[in-house]
């Protein structure tokens, strides 16, 4: 039986990533949530930037999924 399996001596190497290196990412992400939030709940909807109907088509389910108003 192999008990270093069990209580292994060498502890993991994790090396946090510092806040300053992070934060970028962290703004970048939000702001490609907040775009994909106006896209599912708004776009061609409440407002419209793109013209036509294909965008609302595409997201129709996920609008009433959560409960945008929609029709
Ligand atoms: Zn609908």
């Amino acid at each position: 039986m192999n008990v270093g399996t069990l209580s292994p001596t060498l502890a993991p190497v994790v090396s946090p990533i510092p806040l300053r290196e992070l934060m970028p990412w962290l703004v970048f992400a939000g702001l490609l949530m907040l775009l994909a939030i106006y896209f599912v709940g708004a776009e061609q909807g409440a407002t419209s930037l793109i013209p036509g109907m294909y965008v609302h088509e595409f997201v129709h389910d996920g609008r009433h999924l959560l409960g945008f108003p929609c029709h």
